[in-house]
């Protein structure tokens, strides 16, 4: 069972051309040809045509039992109403997580105007997502997005469920260590590349991830997640292969962790008894 916990409904070479309905199509598509069991898709901080929004992503997957939504919160755009609007769609079971894009817009973690959606998900027990690393735009500022930020919430935080993504790379070390000193952080390790591993990149990655594991990370809390469509999946299953893992710790990392952090049950996934494709 695969479950692909980092994914994208945004259409990126031109952001003014509408993404929807097209790129769910892509997706379902590439979940297909991968045999991937659950997709969560994350929406973004931008409201432009290319991104759509929390509500077209959730109208769009209604009826799509095996891909969930976690909920962008902008910095900037996000108000009450909008939390309100999230917390409807928490409560009918759509989305599973929030996300914060520390770096892509400027703002540490704990920031306190962002602290009402903080609490939102406490109080659901939903995960919060929180970009982590190498801002794609040259626009983002990096030192909101430097792993060690989110130490501070985890620790004022403890019930809440943090997961850095991208392993906080270049920062992995930064991150290692976050992660195994908060028992509510995870990571994942979505948009490490742009399209496909190239040998020499994906032999360095493997041996980053084994450290990672090796250090004392527990295989518990790290995520499989591929960032598509800016990564691809199948270079992604080829790349976590070589990691060589033994059996179990793969289990976790593919999909228990991420079906236990965002409740998915199994009988809905489409390879194993659900609806299908
Ligand atoms: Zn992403």
């Amino acid at each position: 069972m695969i479950v692909d916990c980092h994914t994208h409904l945004n259409y990126y070479s031109d952001e003014n051309q509408a993404a929807l309905p097209k790129t769910l199509d892509t997706l379902k598509l590439e979940m297909k040809r991968n045999r991937i069991d659950f997709a969560l898709t994350l929406t973004s901080y931008k409201e432009l045509p290319g991104r759509p929004t929390t509500k077209e992503v959730v109208e769009a997957t209604r009826d799509i039992p095996y891909i969930y939504v976690i909920a962008g919160v902008s910095y900037y755009i996000h108000d009450q109403k909008y939390l309100d609007e999230i917390r409807e769609y928490i409560q009918s079971g759509k989305v599973r997580g929030l996300k914060f894009y520390c770096g892509y817009e400027p703002f540490f973690p704990n920031d306190e105007k962002m602290r009402p959606a903080v609490e939102l998900a406490e109080e659901f027990d939903i995960p919060l997502l929180i970009h982590c690393g190498d801002t794609f735009s040259p626009k983002g500022k990096l030192k909101f997005s430097h792993p060690l930020h989110v130490d501070e919430l985890a620790v004022d935080h403890p019930k809440l469920k943090i997961v850095i993504c991208h392993l906080g790379n270049p920062w992995i070390r930064d991150c290692m260590e976050v992660v195994y000193k908060n028992k509510n952080v995870y990571t994942d390790i979505s948009g490490l590349v742009l399209g496909d591993f190239s040998d020499r990149f994906e032999r360095y990655m493997v041996k980053q991830l084994q450290e990672m594991l090796l250090y004392g990370v527990e295989p518990d809390r790290v995520l499989y997640g591929t960032d598509f469509p800016i990564s691809s999946m199948s270079s992604y299953l080829e790349f976590i292969r070589q990691l060589k893992l033994p059996q179990d710790d793969l289990k976790k990392i593919l999909s228990e962790n991420s079906m236990q952090l965002f409740k998915l049950k199994a009988s809905d996934s489409p390879l194993s008894g659900g609806r299908g494709y």
